[in-house]
């Protein structure tokens, strides 16, 4: 379980997490939503320890993970995060792409790796591009090879940030549907997202944030269907 209380990061004097508290239970996915600038990249920027927070509490599994001074790897490689740009090394096969960090951080050899890697792969749709390189892959293969290259280090919670959002329209379905598979596999899941109709089916729970706040959160259809606050409806009724 993620769980966030009270949590503050600004940029100079600039507040962009203005005291923002959350909780991602074990096994759902929390979609979070809002214009740009809203504050989403950096508040899971700060989940994933990117950014040091000005005030607040971060815990994973009741453990305060945010505390200034504290080394952030291991964290790190307890919460997986994909971003919109897939950033695969060009040099690298895909599965040495997803090899690289298990290798590194955990000794690990590629022998050893391999069997759980060729799963990975299977699981995912991706088993005939294991050996080819970025550039002979689609922009939905590559994120999708960047989504497993996280799920390498079997994090406990995994972070996407727009992640569809640099894809031609015909290639968003296949990344939706790698999101709906881990959710199917019980993988704790914050996005940040303008696919609304994604948010609305998959999310256990949608968050609206405005101005560095959650202005309001609630259920995925609850939000869609019935907006509370009137800057929830103004941003929906110009999103959707
Ligand atoms: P988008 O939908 O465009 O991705 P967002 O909700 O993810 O927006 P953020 O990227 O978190 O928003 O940005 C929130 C605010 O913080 C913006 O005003 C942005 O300019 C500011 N900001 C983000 N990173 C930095 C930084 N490193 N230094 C200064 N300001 C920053
Ligand atoms: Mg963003």
């Amino acid at each position: 379980k993620l769980s966030l209380k009270n949590v503050v990061k600004r940029f100079g004097d600039k507040t962009v997490c203005n005291g923002i508290s959350l909780d991602v239970e074990e096994g759902q996915m929390v979609c979070l939503i809002g214009a740009s600038g809203g504050g989403k990249s950096t508040l899971l920027r700060c989940i994933n320890l990117l950014e040091n927070i000005e005030d607040g509490e971060i815990f994973l599994d009741g453990e305060d993970i945010a505390i200034p001074g504290l080394n952030p790897q291991p964290v790190r490689r307890r919460i997986g995060m994909v971003f919109q740009s897939f950033n695969l090394f060009p040099h690298m096969t895909a599965a040495e792409n997803v090899m690289l960090a298990p290798r590194r951080v955990y000794k690990r050899s590629r022998d050893d790796l391999r069997p759980e890697i060729t799963e990975l792969f299977t699981r995912f749709g991706l088993a005939e591009h294991m050996n080819h390189y970025p550039d002979q892959l689609s922009g939905g293969q590559q994120q999708r090879v960047a989504i497993v290259r996280a799920l390498a280090m079997k994090p406990e919670v995994m972070l996407f940030d727009e992640i569809t959002s640099a894809l031609d329209p015909q290639l968003v379905g296949e990344v939706l549907d790698v999101l709906r598979l881990l959710k199917g596999s019980g993988m704790t899941m914050v996005l940040a997202t303008h696919e609304m109709g994604f948010a609305r089916e998959a999310a256990d729970k949608v968050c609206f944030l405005k101005d560095g706040k959650i202005i309001e959160e609630a259920p995925a259809k609850t939000l869609f269907d019935a907006p509370q606050h009137p800057d929830t409806q103004a941003f929906l009724a110009r999103a959707l």
